[in-house]
């Protein structure tokens, strides 16, 4: 059997906080205990959310909690090949330019299930100029074929979904000129080979436009699992702009091992919140002990 390869893909959109940790340690645990490889993936393609402070921090975070990777990588030095898949999104007719706003999109009135507004699609047919996409500063869509992607990740959460009926076409590339996360996370999962995407419910609405993405460029599809969250308070999740506690708030009262003991207890894999490391968590490391529902954390709870 081929060995399983993984990923973890944060945005260095601002510092590590809890459920950054928790969702890594997840990712990290499900790789170690198949003995599959995995990646730390920075996805800072994100001009106006990225800093490269935060993208030199997260690392340094993760290997402090304990967490070790076989590589490192950046969504920014794979420009050539996203746009490689962006040329060939225009050979197969499916590109087009568009400016609307939110605005507009909120005067349809069609919620997704992301919260936000359904697209559309007011200027599918608009051609793109001679030339082609490179020639046009005007954000870019793509246009989803019709049909539902029937789809089920491994923890059962159901999936399928028509991605165009539930979302719209999606951008592809932004106004700054940055190709946009669906198209960029679908292009480096397949070239980096990987076989299994573990991250937080927030994304699970995500996977049937990234699987559809995936059949449009032949790509082959990963085995998806979707995680519990950490809530700031019920229904928010615990955010890295909002989060009133960071790493650096919490490192001056608790050591690696307090911590990964309280994020392990959170998730259900310790029936107590008492210091431990991942590498000992990986002894009896099952899904079948992860709970289910998110949780609300404080800085008292993490605290113990
Ligand atoms: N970069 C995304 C985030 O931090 C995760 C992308 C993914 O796992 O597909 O929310």
């Amino acid at each position: 059997m081929s060995r399983d390869r993984c990923r973890f893909a944060p945005s260095p959109t601002g510092h590590a906080h809890p459920g950054t940790l928790l969702a890594g340690l997840l990712c990290w645990l499900d790789a170690r205990s198949r003995g599959a490889d995995i990646e730390l993936r920075l996805e800072d393609i994100d001009p106006d959310r990225c800093r490269p402070e935060y993208a030199r921090r997260i690392p340094e975070d993760l290997a402090w909690l304990g967490l070790d990777f076989d590589r490192a990588t950046r969504q920014s030095d794979h420009r050539a090949r996203h746009e490689a898949a962006l040329d060939r999104l225009e050979a197969e007719g499916l590109l087009y330019p568009c400016s609307c706003s939110r605005a507009v999109l909120r005067e349809h009135d069609q919620p997704t299930p992301a919260g936000g507004w359904r697209y559309p699609g007011t200027c599918r047919g608009r051609p793109l100029p001679a030339g082609g996409w490179r020639n046009i500063e005007e954000p870019l869509r793509m246009q989803l074929p019709p049909g539902r992607i029937e789809l089920r990740d491994e923890s059962g959460i159901d999936l399928s979904q028509d991605p165009g009926l539930a979302f719209g076409d999606p951008i592809v590339r932004r106004r700054d000129g940055a190709v946009a996360y669906h198209l960029a996370v679908a292009v480096d999962d397949a070239a980096s080979g990987v076989t299994r995407v573990v991250r937080g419910r927030d994304l699970a609405s995500a996977t049937a436009t990234q699987a559809r993405l995936q059949r449009i460029l032949d790509l082959p599809q990963p085995t998806y699992r979707h995680h519990l969250l950490l809530l700031e308070r019920r229904d928010q999740k615990l955010a890295k702009f909002h989060a009133a506690f960071g790493l650096d708030e919490l490192r001056p009262h608790l050591d690696a091992a307090q911590l990964c003991g309280s994020l392990a207890h959170l998730a259900g894999l310790l029936p107590k919140p008492v210091p431990t490391s991942p590498r000992a968590l990986l002894e009896h490391f099952s899904w079948t002990n992860v709970a289910n529902e998110d949780r609300v954390v404080t800085f008292e709870n993490l605290l113990g």
